[in-house]
């Protein structure tokens, strides 16, 4: 079958085209679609669980065709479609480069350590072909060997566990093939010392670096060039065109090289990734860390003099006090009172901004420097515009924040912050316009059956639809119990009667549930209260890292585990382990939240119905996401249950329950006891 042509109107610029040579166009692979996923065919013969499942059928016709006709497409896929195949196969067959980008990292590893090496084996079982394919995660999970050899020269740690850290990566930066801090299991994950020494952008060279050529971000670039299929995850994919849309595209920006196609799957998660690269963020830490960097080079270089220390002090010294002058608050909070700050305080923004144009010069006057000082330059005026942004900017697609958080040893980080109110033209035009073919999928896309909520959120104008019938039978399945009786979970009164419905549930299920919350003092209160009154294990969010915290709940029978958002996605438990799965109320996003209360404002002053628009579909997807724990596989069976029982007396819930897939309902606890057998 013919190939499609070169990547003519490809989006993504290439970074170090000269030394790679661009991926030949393989051909389309002789398996026709049915051939391969069809009773008898290519995969009933070579997967163990083999069962046709027409939905997967579906899916992979419709990013074929998409990838033919250059075209976007957007499709819902329940749990059980088997899509990761689905997409991989016509992904193959069509000879284009494509990337494939994932919300999680679990996902990452399943298409790269499993479904790839099946597919490879599956495709050509005598070997006689390869798939190439690569897997790249962000800059800050590799190593940059250039800061670990600055570090060498002069070592700048902090106590003894530094010191420890920094030998096992010396040792391990002379045999490691990918510099990727996965491979060091003893590095604990937050690690201070990693974070100076990680190959993030901002701090990197690019090819002006002495030790460019055995980098292993270029290393990962190369492989990146030389494969069809490159897996990266939505960070990776934002960080990447941000960066290519802030350089208009020159061609040495971004890692990314150019694809024909992407696939973005969990892909309801887009909207807030991209906001998050496409605003900006300037922090107290950000300006403590150029000033170290700036120093610690200088000192090494033998370059510091006195009206360089000079600067550096000063610009330390603002830094401090303009931080500390900013409202205060905890968390994250809309910084609505700028123009007021501004008036009162402008004096000390002057001054900030005056330190940094003084840091800049001396950095720029200094003679015979070193490649790093351009970058320190860089990084000098990148703040300056940036905050001059954050502090003057009117515009009207933007809202600015402050957010505090706690660091280690008591460092209170504080981040001024912008970010897109609406990122659907910015999507539009910088991602959806330019590339060839975008396939969107998840298990959660659709809102009553209905893409119109999510294709608005993300600019998505032109793509083909298609929400796949499901592989479960979910009626038989999954029985939905909704407490008609419960008080609304907006009164005080709710906690101590939803508890008491929760253990009573508990008794029912022998345990065996997820129950999850959407806030982190429900959760605690609830758990404090069946303290000691559950006969089963209970398993607290935050007491264990949650991969720990996960194995403990696969090993332990009967367990309950009490959690928040974040084990509402991206968590498979099979079996009877889980056979239920609890939620104590509609996952509305909290409204008080700096991006939500802008949007929702915005809509509403465009003479739209912001609660109609954004936060019931917002809500939806979520509940899709959080009920999605229960079914995994066609064997599994269980018990969902919502304890706010607004879904059944307010005019919207009908859109939940119109959303939700249709399991069998019920508002009769009785009716719960004969589905767990007891009469
Ligand atoms: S090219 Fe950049 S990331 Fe690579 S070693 Fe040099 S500074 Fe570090």
């Amino acid at each position: 079958m013919a190939s499609t042509g070169p990547h003519t109107n490809a989006y993504y610029s290439d970074s170090v085209a000269p030394t790679s040579q661009p991926v030949p166009e393989t051909k389309k692979r002789d398996v026709s679609l049915y051939q391969f996923f069809a009773p008898g065919g290519v995969l009933s013969r070579t997967h163990p669980a083999y069962e046709f499942r027409r939905g997967q059928l579906q899916m992979a016709q419709a990013v074929e065709q998409a990838l033919e006709e250059k075209r976007h497409l957007i499709v819902e896929a329940g749990t059980g479609t088997g899509k990761t195949l689905a997409y991989l196969v016509p992904v193959i067959r069509s000879g284009k480069r494509v990337i494939i980008s994932t919300g999680t990292k679990n996902l990452q590893e399943q298409l790269f350590h499993k479904d790839i090496p099946f597919l490879e084996q599956a495709l050509f079982p005598n070997g006689e072909g390869k798939l190439k394919a690569c897997y790249m995660k962000g800059r800050n999970n590799y190593l940059c060997r250039k800061k670990l050899y600055d570090l060498t020269d002069q070592p700048v740690l902090s106590g003894l566990e530094e010191i420890e850290h920094y030998r096992a990566i010396a040792t391990w930066e002379k045999v490691t093939q990918t510099g990727d801090r996965a491979e060091l299991a003893s590095l604990p994950e937050a690690s201070a010392l990693w974070h100076k020494i990680d190959a993030r952008s901002d701090t990197c060279l690019g090819q002006k670096c002495s030790a460019w050529d055995r980098c292993f971000i270029t290393e990962m670039h190369r492989k990146a060039m030389e494969s069809d299929i490159i897996i990266v995850n939505h960070h990776l994919f934002f960080a990447d065109l941000s960066i290519k849309q802030q350089a208009e595209y020159a061609p040495d920006a971004g890692i990314l090289p150019e694809a024909g196609a992407v696939i973005f799957d969990e892909g309801h998660e887009l909207e807030d990734v991209a906001g998050s690269y496409f605003g900006v963020s300037v922090s107290n830490g950000r300006f403590e860390e150029l000033c170290r960097d700036v120093e610690v080079s200088l000192q090494r270089n033998h370059m510091l003099s006195a009206s360089l220390s000079g600067a550096l002090k000063s610009l330390r010294e603002r830094a401090i006090f303009f931080f500390a002058l900013l409202p205060q608050g905890d968390g994250r909070f809309a910084f609505e009172s700028r123009r007021e700050f501004m008036e009162e305080n402008g004096d000390e923004f002057l001054g900030l901004q005056q330190a940094l144009t003084r840091l800049g010069s001396e950095l720029e006057n200094l003679a015979s420097k070193p490649e790093e000082v351009f970058n320190f330059a860089r990084r000098t005026q990148e703040l300056q515009v940036q905050l001059g942004f954050l502090m003057e900017s009117e515009d009207r697609n933007t809202v600015f924040w402050i957010e505090r958080r706690r660091g280690g040893r008591d460092k209170l980080n504080v981040f001024l912050q912008a970010t897109p109110i609406d990122v659907a033209p910015i999507l539009k035009t910088c991602l959806f316009d330019k590339l060839e073919c975008a396939v969107l999928t998840s298990a959660t896309l659709a809102v009553g059956g209905s893409f119109d909520y999510m294709r608005q959120r993300l600019g998505l104008e032109h793509a083909r639809e298609s929400v796949l019938p499901s592989h479960f039978d979910y009626e038989n399945q999954a029985l939905f119990y909704v407490p008609p009786d419960l008080p609304d979970p907006r009164t005080p009164q709710f906690t101590a009667k939803a508890a008491d419905r929760i253990r009573r549930l508990l008794e029912i299920t022998r345990g065996r549930a997820f129950v999850l919350f959407t806030s982190y003092a429900q959760m605690n209160d609830v758990y404090q209260r069946l303290l000691g009154e559950l006969e089963f294990p209970m398993l607290l969010q935050g007491d264990a890292p949650k991969t720990a915290l996960l194995e403990e709940f696969r090993l332990t029978p009967h367990a309950v585990l009490f959690a928040t958002s974040s084990f509402w996605q991206g968590v498979d438990v099979q079996g009877e382990q889980l056979s239920c799965v609890i939620i104590d109320r509609l996952p509305f996003a909290v409204p008080s939240d700096p991006v939500v209360a802008a949007r929702v404002k915005s809509l509403d002053a465009d003479g739209g119905n912001a609660f109609f628009q954004y936060q019931v579909p917002a809500a939806v997807i979520t509940l899709k996401q959080g009920f999605g724990r229960l079914i995994r596989s066609l064997h599994d069976r269980g018990l969902l249950v919502l304890l706010d029982n607004r879904i059944l007396k307010k005019q919207y819930g009908r859109v939940f329950v119109e959303s939700l897939p249709p399991y069998r309902r019920t508002t009769d606890l009785k009716q719960v006891e004969q589905f767990f057998g007891i009469e």
